[in-house]
C-alpha cells in the first residue's frame, strides 16, 4: 500500500473513476484496523489496496453518484457495515448498517476516536441552485471554519490537500467581495466574483 500520510493514523489516497473522485483507507496503526472512505468507480484499486487491513466500516461521504459508482463492487467484497450521514440516507443503492449524525465518533475505540463531522455538509459546490450554495457556505463557515487551522483536509476529488487554515484565507478572499444572491456553480474562492 502506498501510504499518503503515515502518522498517528495511516491514509491511503487512491485516484479513482472518470471524475477525479478519491477513495480513502484510514488505518489505525496500532491494531491494524481501518475505514474506507467512498466507493467511486473502478472500485479494483481500492479494493487490491485494503490487504491484510480489518475494515471496520465502509463510509460514504455523500449520496452523489460519482462517490457510489463501485458501491456494489467494493460492499460486495469487503464485509464491512456501510455508514452514512442521516441526510443522505435515500440516495444510497440499499439501506446503510450505520446512520450517523452530526458530532458522531467513527473508527474504533481502539484508536484514538475523533469528532466526526459528517460530510453531509461538503456536498460539492457544482451545479448547485443558490439555496444549495447557500447551504454549503452555511456548512463550511459554521462548522468546517471552527476546526484548528492545522487540521489537514483531504478533498473528495482532485489530487490537492489542503489545511483549515489554507481553506480559511482562500474562504475569506470571497466572502470580503459581495456576490449576487443568484451566485451558483462552480465556485472558486480565489477568483469567482
Ligand atoms: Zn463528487
Amino acid at each position: 500500500m502506498t501510504l499518503h500520510y503515515d502518522g498517528e493514523v495511516k491514509i491511503a489516497k487512491i485516484n479513482m473513476g472518470p471524475y477525479d473522485n478519491n477513495g480513502y483507507i484510514v488505518i489505525c496503526p496500532d491494531t491494524n484496523e481501518g475505514i474506507i472512505i467512498d466507493t467511486p468507480a473502478e472500485p479494483e484499486k481500492l479494493i487490491n489496496e485494503v490487504g491484510d487491513v480489518q475494515i471496520k466500516a465502509i463510509l460514504i461521504t455523500h449520496k452523489h453518484q460519482d462517490h457510489l459508482l463501485g458501491f456494489a463492487e467494493i460492499t460486495g467484497a469487503i464485509g464491512a457495515p456501510v455508514a452514512v450521514h442521516a441526510n443522505d440516507v435515500d440516495g444510497l443503492p440499499r439501506a446503510p448498517e450505520t446512520v450517523l449524525n452530526d458530532g458522531d465518533t467513527i473508527l474504533s475505540a481502539t484508536c484514538k476516536p475523533r469528532p466526526f463531522t459528517p460530510p453531509a455538509i461538503l456536498r460539492e459546490p457544482l451545479a448547485t441552485c443558490p439555496e444549495a450554495l447557500q447551504q454549503i457556505l452555511n456548512s463550511v463557515s459554521g462548522k468546517l471554519l471552527t476546526l484548528p487551522d492545522e487540521v489537514a483536509v483531504y478533498a473528495g476529488h482532485g489530487a490537492v490537500d489542503t489545511t483549515i487554515g489554507e481553506a480559511r484565507r482562500r474562504y475569506q478572499v470571497f466572502t470580503s467581495k459581495s456576490h449576487s444572491p443568484d451566485l451558483c456553480g462552480d465556485i472558486d474562492w480565489l477568483e469567482t466574483e
